[in-house]
């Protein structure tokens, strides 16, 4: 693995993360998206654990691995009637001492609504006693978790017996759909949890993230935010044949900008010609800083016909746009190298080589130009 792979390797598994550069030092440092996931994992398993209910209920889970079933299919991963057991691999083989097959019952219903209620025989969890339980089991999609609780039947029998011996059948059904109701309640108290804990990661970071995405001087979006966007408009372009123009511009002769009035008018001069340019586009087209005082407009939905007009356009707003200099007025102008997405292109990439050449031939004709190379 090359270091380019190396760093692209460790952003996408990052579910934050900051980059800077310091000379020639890089420094990347973020929170690892399973790292997130172990903590939200970590944390709900200790409230499960301390979660007391009557009659030896308990909330156990397991995490599905194959949909289709069959031997692993699941593994086992809180149970605290049974902890030693937990990392065991299940299968949907397993039957009960009455030939029922749980773990199959459970997927299959699962795998139709989402949630199922059931019944099996199982071990108690205060005594090696095994008894017939009822339970519901509800999936957690973005874990692939299966989140369940249990009643066994003999724990609730006496209240149903003592309301029967009164001949009340009614309320008897009533105290068993109030049992169910209660623990379907808990189980959704669990997800509810898992969402509110998902939603305060994410929603934390939310700021941050978009702060990953904006250059801090220009306020234009930053090559990070370009890269994603490009990948996200090439598949686009490959699934929908939607048009983008991919436009590149390089100031000229900035570096005469620094030494006629210092790095701190340079900046300025930056921030106010991103300023301009997206006072000038729609806003379905944006601006990035691509590097330096290099940047790149992503335009959707302008043709190739059209992009020589807008290109000019553009050109002469730069051109006309007066910078107030220590008093002075002071224009500047940009190189352009316009490109768009073609049909052969593999990646991205081959747009934006495209557009970089265009550039380049824009400066060496004399810059103050556009040059199209679709
Ligand atoms: P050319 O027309 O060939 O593009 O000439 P140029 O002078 O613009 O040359 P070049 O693109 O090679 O140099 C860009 C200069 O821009 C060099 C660098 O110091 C300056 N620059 C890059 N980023 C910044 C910035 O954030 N602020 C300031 N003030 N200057 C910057
Ligand atoms: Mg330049
Ligand atoms: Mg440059």
């Amino acid at each position: 693995m090359n270091y380019d792979e190396y760093i692209k390797d460790l952003k996408d598994g990052a579910f934050i993360f900051k980059e800077n550069i310091f000379g020639g030092y890089y420094l990347f440092y973020g929170v690892m998206e399973d790292y997130i996931q172990y903590i939200t994992k970590e944390d709900l398993r200790k409230r499960i654990y301390g979660e007391d209910f009557s009659n030896d209920a308990y909330i156990w889970v397991n995490e599905i691995l194959d949909y289709n079933g069959g031997d692993n299919y699941a593994i086992r991963l809180i149970h605290p009637n049974l902890e030693d057991t937990e990392g065991i691999y299940l299968s949907t083989k397993m039957q009960d001492i009455k030939g029922n097959y749980p773990y199959l019952a459970e997927l299959n219903g699962i795998n139709e609504n989402g949630e199922i209620y059931f019944n099996y025989f199982f071990k108690k969890k205060s005594s090696e006693e095994i008894s017939e339980k009822l339970t519901y089991a509800k999936l957690y999609e973005k874990y692939n978790w299966v989140i369940a609780m249990g009643i066994y039947f003999d724990d609730i029998e006496p209240y149903i017996d003592e309301l029967s011996k009164d001949g009340d059948k009614a309320i008897s059904r009533m105290i068993l759909l109030v049992s169910m109701v209660s623990f379907t309640l808990i189980v959704v108290g669990v997800l509810i949890i898992l969402f509110l804990e998902h939603w305060y990661y994410s929603s934390s970071n939310r700021e941050l993230k978009e702060e990953l995405n904006i250059d801090v001087l220009t306020k234009a979006f930053n090559r990070r935010a370009a890269i994603k966007k490009l990948e996200e408009i090439f598949n686009s372009f490959k699934k929908h044949n939607k048009s983008y123009a991919i436009i590149m511009f390089d100031i000229d002769d900035f570096k005469k900008v620094n030494d006629d009035y210092g790095h701190d008018v340079g900046d300025l001069v930056l921030k106010n010609m991103v300023e301009m340019i997206n006072k000038c586009i729609r806003n379905t087209d944006f601006t990035y800083r691509w590097g330096g005082e290099e940047f790149l407009l992503i335009c959707e939905g302008l043709k190739a016909e059209n992009m020589h007009s807008f290109v000019n356009k553009i050109l002469k707003n730069v051109e006309k746009f007066e910078h107030e200099v220590q008093g002075d007025k002071y224009h500047i102008t940009i190189s352009i190298g316009a490109s768009c997405f073609n049909k052969e292109d593999k990646n991205f990439e081959a747009a934006i080589k495209r557009a970089d050449m265009a550039l380049y031939e824009s400066k060496k004709k004399g810059k103050n130009r556009a040059t199209l190379n679709l």
